[in-house]
This record gives C-alpha cells, sequence and structure tokens, in this order.
C-alpha cells in the first residue's frame, strides 16, 4: 500500500467503547479469515465513565461469545446486595449473595465502565483497535462498501461499516442524518474517587447511598479497589432555577465531535465541578461537601439524551441502518442510564454475529438482525423511563405491564 491508498477492510467498527471491542471480539471468532478493525477517537484509554450493573443479558452474551471474558466478568463483578440483606451488625447475609447465582446460574454485579473496556481491549489482538482515529465523514462507494474519512488519518475503505460510536454517534449523523437522542431534560454531574469515610458510604462492595431531592438524585456506590462513584442527576428546569443554564442544543452541535460517548469523557476545566457545587449547595445541601471534596478535574457533565421506546419501534419496517451499515450499542439505542443500555448493547453483538454467521457478510443479514432487536429494544427503554420516573420522578407515559417484564427477563 503506497501513502495516496485507501486502506481496504472487510469489517470497520467505529467506536472502541464495549460494545465495539466485543464486536470485534464476536466477529473475528466468527470470520476468522476476514479483517476486521475498531477505529477509536481517543489517543489511548485513560481511566473514566461509571459503574455498569453487568446484568443478565450483558452476562449471557459473554457466556455465548467467549467462556474466558465470561469466567473473567464472573469474578469480576461486584454482586449487588439489597440494604435489607444486611442483618443488624451490618454483615449481608450469605442468601442474598447467592440468589442470582442460584436463579440464572452466575452471578450479576457492578464494575466500572473503564474495567470492562479493559478486559475487552486486551482479549484483542494487538494492532485490533486503531487509537486516535477519530471519525469525521462517510461516502458511500457505488459498490455499497464505505469509504470512512477521519480526522489527519487515512481514509479507510469497509464492506461493512458498524456504527458503535455512543450517545451521538457521527457514523449515525453521517450515514443515516436521522434525528439525534432527545434531550430528556436532565442533567448528569459524576465522579470516580477514591473511597474515604466522608463520603458516608460504608466502605466495601455492596454499599449504595442514595440522598433524594425533588427531581434530584445523589447516587453513590462502590467499585473493586476502593473505588467509588458519585452521580448527581438533576432536572434542566430545577437547575436553571439554581442559577445553572443548560443549552442542549450546544450539545448536540458543536460539542458532539468532542463528547460523543456519554462515558468516554474527561473534564477539560473545572466548570462542570463548580456548577455542580453550586448546585449541591443550593438544592441537595446535605451532599455539597461530596463535590467540594472531589478533585475539580473528575467531575464531568452531561445532558441525558435518549431516543424513546416508540421512537425505535417507529422503525420496525425499515430498521435502523441502510446499506451495508448497522448501528450497535448507544449508537442504535441510547437509553436512560438505569442499569440497561449497556447490556442491551452487549445482546445486539450476539444477535448481529449470529446472523452474520448464518447468512454472510450481508445487508440482509443487517436488516434481519436490526428488525429482530427493535421489539426488545423498545421494550426495554421503555422499562428504563418507567424505572427512571420512579427513581426521578418523571413522568411515566406508559406504565409496562407484566408481558412486558417477563419479555425483558426471558
Ligand atoms: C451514569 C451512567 C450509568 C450507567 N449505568 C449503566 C448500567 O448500570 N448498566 C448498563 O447496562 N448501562 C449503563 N449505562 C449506559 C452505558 O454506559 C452505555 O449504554 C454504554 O457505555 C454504551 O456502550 P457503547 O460502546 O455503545 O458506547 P460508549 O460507551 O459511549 O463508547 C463509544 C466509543 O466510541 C468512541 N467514539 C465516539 N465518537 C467517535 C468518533 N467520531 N470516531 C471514533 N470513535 C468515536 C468513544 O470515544 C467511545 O470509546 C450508564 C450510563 C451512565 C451515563
Amino acid at each position: 500500500m503506497n501513502g495516496n491508498s485507501v486502506r481496504q477492510v472487510d469489517v470497520a467498527i467505529v467506536g472502541g467503547g464495549p460494545v465495539g471491542l466485543f464486536t470485534a471480539v464476536a466477529l473475528r471468532k466468527a470470520f476468522p479469515g476476514k479483517t476486521i478493525q475498531v477505529y477509536e477517537r481517543s489517543s489511548s484509554y485513560r481511566v473514566c465513565g461509571a459503574g455498569i450493573n453487568l446484568d443478565l443479558g450483558g452476562m449471557k452474551a459473554f457466556r455465548a461469545v467467549d467462556p474466558d471474558l465470561f469466567d473473567f466478568f464472573q469474578e469480576a463483578v461486584a454482586q449487588i446486595i439489597p440494604p435489607r440483606s444486611r442483618n443488624a451488625t451490618d454483615e449481608v447475609q450469605a442468601s442474598a449473595v447467592l440468589s442470582n447465582h442460584e436463579n440464572y446460574g452466575f452471578h450479576t454485579g457492578l464494575i466500572g465502565w473503564y474495567e470492562i473496556v479493559e478486559a475487552l481491549y486486551k482479549a484483542l489482538p494487538e494492532g485490533v483497535v486503531q487509537t486516535s482515529h477519530q471519525l469525521e465523514g462517510v461516502e458511500s462507494c457505488s459498490d455499497g462498501a464505505s469509504k470512512l474519512l477521519f480526522k489527519d488519518q487515512p481514509s479507510v475503505r469497509a464492506q461493512l461499516l458498524i456504527g458503535a460510536d455512543g450517545y451521538f454517534s457521527p457514523t449515525r449523523q453521517a450515514v443515516m442524518q436521522d434525528e439525534p437522542p432527545d434531550f430528556a431534560n436532565v442533567i448528569v454531574f459524576r465522579a470516580r474517587v477514591p473511597w474515604s469515610k466522608e463520603l458516608g458510604i460504608g466502605q466495601g462492595l455492596s454499599h449504595v447511598r442514595v440522598e433524594r431531592g425533588e427531581k434530584i438524585v445523589m447516587m453513590m456506590y462502590n467499585l473493586k479497589d476502593n473505588v467509588t462513584v458519585w452521580t448527581f442527576t438533576i432536572d434542566a428546569d430545577k437547575a436553571r432555577e439554581a442559577g445553572v443554564a443548560y443549552d442542549p442544543e450546544s450539545y448536540t452541535s458543536s460539542r458532539v465531535q468532542q463528547t460523543a460517548s456519554v462515558q468516554n469523557q474527561h473534564s477539560q476545566d473545572s466548570e462542570a465541578y463548580k456548577r455542580c457545587l453550586q448546585l449541591a449547595k443550593a438544592t441537595l445541601p446535605q451532599t455539597e461537601h461530596i463535590v467540594a471534596d472531589t478533585d475539580p478535574s473528575a467531575v464531568v457533565e452531561h445532558g441525558l439524551f435518549t431516543r424513546p421506546g416508540e421512537k425505535v419501534a417507529a422503525l420496525a419496517e425499515t430498521g435502523w441502518g441502510k446499506g451495508m451499515v448497522t448501528f450497535i450499542g448507544d449508537a442504535a439505542h441510547s437509553m436512560r442510564p438505569t442499569g440497561q443500555g449497556l447490556n442491551t448493547g452487549l445482546e445486539d453483538v450476539t444477535v448481529l454475529t449470529g446472523h452474520l454467521m448464518s447468512q454472510g457478510l450481508c445487508e440482509s443479514a443487517l436488516r434481519t438482525f436490526e428488525k429482530e432487536r427493535i421489539p426488545r429494544v423498545s421494550t426495554i427503554a421503555q422499562m428504563e423511563y418507567a424505572m427512571a420516573a420512579s427513581n426521578y420522578g418523571h413522568q411515566v407515559e406508559r406504565p409496562l405491564n407484566d408481558k412486558d417484564y417477563a419479555e425483558f427477563k426471558a
């Protein structure tokens, strides 16, 4: 290949978050002869992101694709134990730890977004993930392939393009030019901090502290290795009343290229810290010291943007991709962060891989994948909405019924 020629690959996955990396793991096993590359915007993986509840869907996906990864995550997750499962001296009852294992044959639990990414990255041979590759555009070629245009990097031509670039998916913007996710009128501030007793949360796994105000929630939970994550979630109108305005327009347009992923964010300055401190002081004073004691550079801020279940369901006839391009994870379906976004993305990987294996790398496999996923994804998105409503005090348009829950657990 000379300096001017375009590199050719069979499969290009844009976005090296957990879903993009897991897609590469699965497709490399399914298609050992094909060239499969991941293109990630960041120059390296730095410790960042919140905690993730790896639930039934995610664990089943790991078990289906890679037994070694499944075993690793069985060991790595911290099992979530409800407070009622403690006895009078705060010891955890053994039966609570075992319940998921008894019901499903494996553990589910909490782990950092970063730790998931790290494990998946290590599961791939060197060179599969190309860092410092920020996608800026996509051109479609006459034979159905896609030409990927990167900032300050040579272009790449891919037979199959999978957008796994999160929330605002620049790949989806370039290929589909459809609506971005909706602003849910909620602002989230969060940080990963070293555990300390001043945080007011017990030491060790399974401790959770929640402080609530009207349409405000401060939640804290521990990860392994004495790490605590706090998230301060507030209704945007409430924040405005407290003197902290949020402009979703600026987020969806000019800032998209810098902050396209919901988890892979770093603070450039202390602005998020200052804004969160002002809000904590004005609206939930018992949490002010938690924010005040946090390293300002550890605090990130983002709006909550979602694709509501009914909007996902409206794509039932067409699917969410086109031609030899599909989307997966948050790029396909961003949800409220109540515990299913990533799990749903990991499930996507197994379903997509299954259809590509049975039909080959072709358009009809992509559309079959999307159409199979849409009913389940829209049900989960509705369930997330209902859970967020009860957690944060928002309106619920359609309460979920028993059938919804049964489908979710299936
Ligand atoms: C506070 C919080 C708590 C959450 N808790 C849970 C939970 O308990 N359980 C759960 O299942 N889900 C949870 N989620 C949701 C979960 O984080 C997401 O669903 C998940 O990260 C999606 O993975 P992804 O790989 O699709 O996207 P991302 O994790 O967003 O990764 C996308 C990747 O694409 C890269 N990228 C972006 N733009 C470009 C570009 N132009 N070119 C190249 N690369 C690019 C990014 O750098 C990033 O690495 C939570 C979310 C939040 C905010």
